[in-house]
């Protein structure tokens, strides 16, 4: 096990983006999307290379919120370290989005390939709470899975519905496709018309 290394947020702001930032940064929005107190199996997949070869693990955090830290590490690895100050950053949700992460009797879930995940990471999303529910995502046997209250995870895929016949290649287009295909699955077809949007 490595020392886990200690970083504040709140005193790195400003800092230049690299991909060390990044990748914190992806941490924080996944340990955020998800509820406080319990271990999650984040989507987020371990960035280092020992021996040159990609870490085949994937990041696991647990936030507490008071005082606020978010521990995470790489079960693979041991590579793992402390965020705090995270509130104020812009990869934070806020408490209202945060809120939607406690469990939900009426949640549903899909599940996708890890190559369509990260198609879907890639997308711009049209809110916070539909960014919680991809953000948030965890990883298990399957593939990757993501749950949410059903009028989020349904404006999801109405979303990604429409992306269909604006995709820029036909690569992306077929990407998108499979995971609409895999969306309805598991959650039924998209509903044709969206109220407020
Ligand atoms: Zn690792």
């Amino acid at each position: 096990m490595n020392e886990p290394r200690l970083i504040d947020l709140a005193r790195t702001r400003g800092r230049p983006d690299t991909p060390a930032r990044r990748h914190l940064a992806r941490i924080v929005a996944a340990a955020t999307a998800n509820p406080a107190g319990i271990l999650v199996d984040t989507a987020v997949r371990c960035r280092r290379r020992p021996g040159r070869r990609r870490c085949v693990g994937w990041i696991a955090t647990r936030r507490q919120d008071l005082p606020e830290e978010i521990h995470w590490s790489c079960p693979a690895c041991g590579d793992g370290g402390v965020a705090r100050g995270w509130r104020q950053s812009p990869w934070s949700f806020g408490t209202a989005v945060r809120k939607l992460a406690e469990p939900a009797a009426d949640a549903v879930a899909f599940t996708l390939p890890e190559p369509l995940y990260r198609a879907m990471e890639a997308t711009e999303l049209p809110d916070a709470r539909t960014r919680r529910v991809v953000l948030g995502a965890t990883h298990e046997e399957a593939g990757v899975r993501l749950e949410g209250a059903p009028d989020v995870v349904r404006r999801l895929q109405r979303h990604l519905a429409s992306l269909a016949g604006r995709a820029a290649s036909a690569r992306r287009r077929q990407q998108v496709a499979r995971i609409a295909r895999l969306m309805a699955r598991d959650l039924g077809p998209p509903p044709a018309s969206a109220p407020g949007g």
